[in-house]
């Protein structure tokens, strides 16, 4: 190839490439910017997006249906019966809150985001929420707690609803043992003499059951045209025409 020809064709090569290129450049100059620069600036997730599980212990009743509908088993509530005077408010059903929540745990570096916890609430208590930050570099880190109970608040619960069962558990005992011991002593007495009298009432009933055959017999004896009746009917008279021969 000619050198001249080469330097030439390669100079006219260069400024048609650069040209398209910054005809592409200058197209994405005048379009509107999509990039966001995060952190100082942060996407608004659709409505319905899947980030994060967030509970509201406020409005949890503690009922665990999450807990049970939750495929992976991820969701750990332990809950202890309050008593009247803990005054837990209501759920948002209106229904009196009857449980203290003292653990709520989410595992979620083992959710699969399918939702499901979140059907079941019936207090929409847990539910997703648009953020997506809580990252860790370790498993533990990415355990969620959302019981407000302190540890000791948490034991002293826990301590109180094992006296009450213990105390209900001794009462049943001995509601138990005193029935137990007043049907041994009623075992133990003679029969009484109303139990002997109530016998011959009992087998009396068949014997009263032939008598009322009886009747009934006796009530077809005077149906007409019943076997029956024909005895009672009076026998022929003794005007007969053989009467009449021997009279004479
Ligand atoms: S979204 Fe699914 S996997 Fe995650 S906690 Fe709820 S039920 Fe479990
Ligand atoms: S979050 Fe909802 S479903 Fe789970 S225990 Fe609380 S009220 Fe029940």
């Amino acid at each position: 190839m000619n050198p001249l020809y080469r330097y030439f064709r390669d100079i006219y090569l260069g400024v048609v490439t650069t040209c398209i290129g910054m005809k592409v450049t200058l197209t994405h100059i005048f379009m509107p910017t999509i990039t966001v620069q995060y952190p100082k600036e942060k996407l608004t997730y659709p409505p319905r997006a899947r980030t994060m599980l967030v509970t509201d212990m406020e409005t949890c009743n503690g009922c665990l249906q999450c807990s049970r509908a939750c495929p992976v088993e991820i969701i750990h509530i332990e809950t202890v019966k309050a008593l009247p005077e803990d005054n837990l408010g209501n759920a948002p059903d209106g229904k009196p809150r009857r449980l203290h929540v003292l653990l709520f745990d989410v595992e979620m570096d083992k959710c699969v985001h399918c939702g499901l916890c979140t059907e079941v609430c019936p207090t929409e208590s847990i539910h997703w929420e648009n953020q997506h930050e809580e990252v860790s570099f370790t498993r533990d880190g990415m355990m969620r707690h959302w019981a407000e109970y302190s540890v000791e608040d948490r034991e002293r619960l826990k301590k109180r609803a094992e006296e009450i069962k213990a105390e209900k558990a001794k009462a049943a005992a001995a509601a138990q043992a005193a029935k137990e011991a007043k049907a041994k002593k009623e075992g133990d007495a003679p029969p009484k003499k109303a139990d002997k009298e109530g016998e011959p009432q009992i087998k009396s009933t068949p014997t009263e059951k032939p008598a009322a055959k009886a009747d009934t017999a006796d009530e077809k004896g005077f149906e007409p045209g019943t076997p029956e009746a024909k005895p009672d009917k009076a026998p022929p008279a003794d005007d007969s025409p053989k009467n009449d021969e021997e009279s004479k």
